[in-house]
């Protein structure tokens, strides 16, 4: 059975000293036994946010990482750095990061594999865009940012792994994926991973949903046979970020 995984993602939002603020509202709010509940913090707020949730149920996350160790690479975050900090999750491949920075399907794999040696789990992001579900190809290009994205990870570390699933025309735009459309990805997902690794791997994996979850639709979004929870943009800076974590 896999636990569920509910992440938000502040994306760029909160100050330090918001950022502790919003924690310590949360807190009292996300409280579950039955999910793991991360927060995923921009670099900045990584320390006071894990600081303020010592003692909780919250992990911590980052929303990106450099995949070189160390060096001449100015503006960039390294994973001894997380490490350190106490982050255990990052969010790779984000479409934003892929839309405004450029990322690719290569990059985020090599991310993939430096988050894993170091011990951090990614969560992997994937979705496609408007025009690719109307021409039919949605499939073909997540199984491509699948397949590159996962090149070289083991099954044992593919286990660990989280897959977000997030349709770019979902997200922050208000307009989620029917829980059919969502259901359909996610299962499509698994298969892919079954075929690069095998059944076992597929079962174990984690795969969430993300694009405009909210409150009202987050218990039938995560009640799917292959939803194992989500990564929320807008709605994990407020208070329904509690409701969404405790769907049921
Ligand atoms: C996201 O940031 O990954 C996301 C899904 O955003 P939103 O929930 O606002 O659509």
């Amino acid at each position: 059975m896999r636990k569920k995984i509910i992440a938000g993602n502040w994306k760029m939002n909160m100050t330090p000293s918001q950022a502790v603020e919003l924690v310590n509202t949360l807190k009292p709010l996300v409280a579950n036994e039955e999910a793991d509940v991360v927060f995923c913090v921009p670099a900045i707020d990584i320390v006071p946010v894990t600081e303020a949730c010592k003692g909780t149920n919250i992990q911590v996350g980052a929303e990106n990482m450099y995949f070189e160790e160390s060096g001449a690479y100015t503006g960039e975050i390294s994973p001894d750095m997380l490490t350190d900090a106490g982050v255990k999750y990052v969010v790779l491949g984000h479409s934003e990061r892929r839309e405004y920075f450029h990322e690719t399907n290569a990059d985020v794999n090599k991310k993939v594999l430096k988050a894993l040696e170091h011990g951090i789990t990614p969560i992997m992001c994937c979705g496609e865009t408007l025009e690719q579900r109307e021409q039919g190809v949605t499939m073909d290009f997540i199984r491509q940012q699948v397949k590159v994205g996962f090149q070289n990870v083991t099954a044992d570390q593919a286990k660990t792994t989280v897959i977000a699933y997030e349709p770019i025309w979902a997200i922050g735009t208000g307009k989620t994926a029917t829980t059919e459309q969502a259901e359909e990805v996610c299962r499509g997902i698994r298969e892919c991973i079954a075929e690069i690794y095998d059944d076992a791997t597929a079962a174990e994996i984690r795969i969430q949903y993300g694009g405009s979850v909210n409150a009202g639709n987050a218990a039938e979004l995560f009640a799917q046979p292959d939803i194992d929870g989500g990564l929320v943009g807008g709605a994990s800076l407020k208070a329904d970020f509690g409701k969404i974590v405790n769907y049921k």
